[in-house]
């Protein structure tokens, strides 16, 4: 059913309940494994979509539609900023609920630990606002609890911060055989890095033309700071010992709308999607090894992983049943066209996952193949 309100939410659920139905809430329904549509009742939350921005209090009162990039064009009006997620399209309500692992997360927290309440209907129909002193314990369920959470959120309300006056992006680019040597790099220089340093090795097939063996390795560095000066240092004193790039790009500005168009370029609307993710604190080295052996076997030459080291200085979780985390958050996105090869390409990112996962200790919901077959994932 598609609710108008919060109001409606409740009278399905209430609904749900006297007929023994199971009830799915989606948000945008961007999870990857579709979870949000296995249910009896499917409450979508689509047209939920206010925004409200306090500049003086520096606060939000978010409904679950507003997607990411609204939520940006509105803050930058205001010169405020949030961890939103890293692509436009997928809206507050599941981001939220598994945590929020967005733009800066490292300098602004897992996103979850700025969600100061959440207005939500429980499953008998009951309609409540959670806070840190009222029903605390369903605000800590709903940092990210993600697909178990046992309520319907129908409102998040932000804490949000000043905006960063320059946000700049350098890439170095390298063939898969430096991919040990690039790691080792990022390790020793996200040791001494700012939590405001975003690093990410993409690693994917090359561009059509592009005549290197095996797939690339990207090294994406966007600095978040107090202006163009400090952000130039950071990046400077990031790449100062990076090894020679077949390709460097940058440095340049980029806005939020720039990196939205950015993502959307590496993963399109339309296409199909297996995605799987980790948490590590193993060497560096040691897991890129592994996942570019895993993207060298790709069946498809838009899939994708993403490894994104975080400084040692990145803001600790707070207290929520957001419990998983490390050093190292890898992602590995098989990305496909036709329905007919779902088959093939789920095998090939659960081989992948499967050589990866010693070196991890649990997934982030948001990006976890819930899917996959007699796995209990931590
Ligand atoms: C292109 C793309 C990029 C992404 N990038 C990031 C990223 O940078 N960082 C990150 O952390 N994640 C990222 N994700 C993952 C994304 O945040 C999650 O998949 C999230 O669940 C999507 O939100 P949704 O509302 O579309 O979820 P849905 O698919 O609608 O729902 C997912 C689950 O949450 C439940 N749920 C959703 N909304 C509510 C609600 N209001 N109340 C109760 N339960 C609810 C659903 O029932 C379902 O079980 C990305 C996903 C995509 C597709």
């Amino acid at each position: 059913m598609r609710a108008a309100c919060a109001r409606d939410v409740a009278e399905a659920t209430r609904h749900a309940a006297a007929q023994g139905l199971t009830v799915s809430p989606r948000g945008g329904g961007h999870h990857f494994t579709g979870i949000a549509a296995q249910a009896d009742m499917v409450i979508d939350l689509g047209a939920l979509d206010g925004l409200q921005i306090d500049p003086a209090r520096r606060t939000a009162r978010v409904e679950p539609a507003v997607t990411n990039a609204r939520m940006a064009a509105a803050l930058a009006r205001h010169d405020l900023a949030f961890p939103l997620g890293h692509c436009g399209s997928v809206p507050m309500s599941g981001y939220l609920l598994g945590g929020g692992i967005g733009w800066n997360s490292g300098g602004w927290g897992v996103a979850c630990f700025l969600v100061e309440a959440v207005e939500v209907v429980l499953a008998d129909g009951r309609q409540l606002t959670a806070t840190e002193t009222q029903h605390p314990e369903i605000l800590w369920a709903a940092r990210a609890a993600g697909p178990d959470f046992f309520g319907v959120v129908t409102a998040y309300h932000l804490r949000l911060t000043p905006a960063p006056r320059a946000i700049l992006t350098g890439v170095r680019v390298y063939p898969a055989a430096d991919a040990a040597q690039v790691a080792a790099w990022a390790e020793t220089a996200m040791a001494r890095a700012p939590a405001e340093v975003e690093l990410t090795l993409k690693i994917a097939a090359p561009p059509p033309g592009v005549p290197v063996p095996g797939p690339l390795v990207e090294a994406i560095a966007t600095v978040f700071a107090d202006g163009e000066g400090q952000a130039q240092a950071m990046l400077a004193d990031l790449f100062a010992d990076a090894p020679a790039a077949i390709q460097t790009i940058g440095t340049m500005p980029t806005p939020r709308e720039v990196l939205y168009g950015f993502t959307a370029q590496f993963m399109p609307q339309g296409l199909r999607y297996g995605v799987d993710s980790l948490w590590s604190d193993a060497p560096m080295p040691q897991l890129v090894a592994r996942i570019a052996a895993g993207m060298a076997e790709a069946l498809s030459a838009r899939s994708l992983a993403l490894v994104m080291l975080r400084s040692p200085l990145t803001v600790a979780p707070g207290a929520g049943a957001f419990s998983c985390i490390g050093r190292i958050f890898a992602s590995v996105h098989a990305i496909w066209q036709d329905d007919v090869e779902d088959a093939a390409h789920l095998h090939w990112l659960r081989a992948t996952m499967a050589a990866a996962a010693p070196l991890g200790h649990g997934r982030y919901v948001g990006e976890a193949d819930l899917d996959a077959p007699g796995r209990a994932a931590a």
